[in-house]
């Protein structure tokens, strides 16, 4: 037994913990064991991927095979999108979708189907994937793709890993002609100047808003755009860029070392630090180019990051609501986050396109996460939100869960029985893939 959790340190469980090398050893040990959950590489936010017994899926990450004219890679499921651009970036390939972190396994990317800067173009993980094997509860192997097995692919892109372990992936990278970003940040001063920026940025590959949760009044919701899209090698500038345009220098990794103490994080200085974030930025529009990882994974740099929170953890409120309503409900969801005062330094903002997901989380509409220590207030100000995002018909994301309640879930996701009763179906009675996540909103246990 050992002591384990998610990214947001919350909950924290002692579980039996194990991992496999082959799918034989990995279709005994679920042959001989009760229920057990996937986890990849922890980056969810909550208890997704926790249970009494957990499979680590880390130790099964070779690649498989590529194909230098399509793009077309296969991967088992262990391998980290980080290690997927460490090898493919220098040949002039990128990930088709990547979250804000690239240290999450590509089942950990299919399970959540996690969506990236670019969804409004591009849609989620899921749908770049041409195919893939299953482990199910009995311990064989399905393939499934959008041609086959067609049911069962669709409700294990998203599935939270309900449906089975993920052994191996097929799925398309995209050219890239260098390693860097053509970045414009643009300075909004309220939420109406953002969501109008947002409105006029579709054509951008990339856009993302970080807010300001704290700014009240006449800025509530001041903002600073990041917009991008890869840069061709003809646009670069820097003489050491033209010279290697696909290959970065290792950069600066920071660490933090320790669980900061609970006052370390308070009101103070969490306004003082998105007061000097915001003005760091000018007015007016503002172009570079910054290479992927400073794009796409700032908080990548950092080290163990979430141990700013303090050792009573953290988690991060992730809603989407539908476009239509975007304007008056993120209004008012985030008038209330700003009065209660317990938001801090990272919330982020995106316009979401259209999206068919089964299970997934974005629809086309406006998409805020922000994070919060553990605080029963905070607990109490998370009930008030789920009942104003449910009533704007909007829903919250699982991969960043570890509080929702089963009525709010089944309120807010329009296939869930359908999803539960094939969860019970694939178990035939006998719960074989479960978290603690997947028995708190009622599809298994
Ligand atoms: C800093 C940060 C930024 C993030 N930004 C984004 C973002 O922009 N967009 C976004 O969508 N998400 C984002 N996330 C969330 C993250 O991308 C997802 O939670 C992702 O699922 C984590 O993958 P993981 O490999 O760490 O899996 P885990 O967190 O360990 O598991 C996640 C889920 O996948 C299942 N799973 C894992 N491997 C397998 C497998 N082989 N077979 C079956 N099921 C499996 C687990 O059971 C669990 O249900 C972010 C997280 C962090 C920490």
């Amino acid at each position: 037994m050992r002591k384990i959790s998610d990214w947001g340190n919350y909950p924290i469980i002692e579980a039996e913990v194990s991992g496999f090398d082959t799918t034989d050893q990995l279709r005994e040990k679920i042959s001989n064991s009760g229920s057990m959950i996937a986890f990849g590489n922890g980056r969810s936010y909550g208890d997704a991927s926790l249970q009494s017994t957990i499979l680590l899926t880390r130790r099964f990450n070779k690649f498989l095979s590529f194909d230098d004219t399509s793009g077309t890679l296969t991967c088992q499921s262990g391998v980290m999108l980080s290690e997927i651009l460490d090898v493919f970036v220098p040949r002039g390939w990128f990930l088709p979708v990547t979250p804000g972190t690239k240290l999450i396994t590509l089942g950990g990317a299919i399970a959540a189907d996690v969506h990236g800067k670019n969804h409004h173009v591009s849609g989620s993980f899921g749908q770049h994937i041409l195919s893939m094997d299953v482990m199910r509860t009995d311990g064989s192997i399905i393939t499934c793709s959008p041609e086959e097995n067609t049911d069962f692919f669709k409700i294990t892109v998203g599935g939270m890993g309900l449906t089975g372990i993920i052994l191996k992936a097929t799925f398309r990278l995209k050219k890239i002609e260098t390693a860097y970003i053509r970045e414009e940040t643009l300075r909004a001063a309220n939420l109406s100047e953002i969501m109008d920026s947002f409105e006029t940025s579709g054509d951008w590959s990339y856009s993302v808003a970080w807010i300001d949760c704290l700014a009240k009044g006449d800025a509530l919701g001041r903002s600073i755009m990041m917009r991008g899209e890869h840069a061709s090698a003809s646009e670069l500038v820097n003489a050491s860029h033209k010279h290697e345009p696909l290959n970065l220098k290792p950069g600066l990794q920071l660490s933090v070392p320790f669980a900061f103490p609970n006052f370390a994080l308070n009101k103070l200085t969490m306004k003082a630090f998105n007061w000097a974030y915001y003005n760091k930025c000018r007015p007016g529009t503002h172009r570079s180019i910054v290479d992927y990882n400073a794009f796409f994974y700032p908080l990548d740099a950092i080290a163990h990051w979430n141990r700013i929170y303090g050792k009573r953890g953290f988690t991060q409120y992730q809603f989407v609501i539908p476009k239509a309503a975007g304007r008056e409900g993120m209004q008012k969801i985030l008038k209330r986050i700003t009065e209660s005062g317990l938001g801090s330094f990272l919330a982020v903002l995106k316009l979401f396109g259209e999206q068919e997901g089964f299970m997934s989380f974005p629809m086309a509409g406006y998409t805020l996460a922000l994070d919060f220590p553990i605080s029963l207030k905070a607990m109490d100000l998370f009930k008030e939100l789920d009942a104003m995002v449910a009533d704007y018909g909007g829903r919250l994301y699982l991969a960043k869960d570890s509080r929702m309640d089963a009525e709010m879930f089944n309120k807010t996701y329009p296939n869930v029985a359908d999803f539960r009763q094939a969860i019970t179906l694939l178990n035939e009675g006998n719960t074989k893939f479960e978290s603690l996540q997947s028995k708190r909103i009622g599809i298994t246990g």
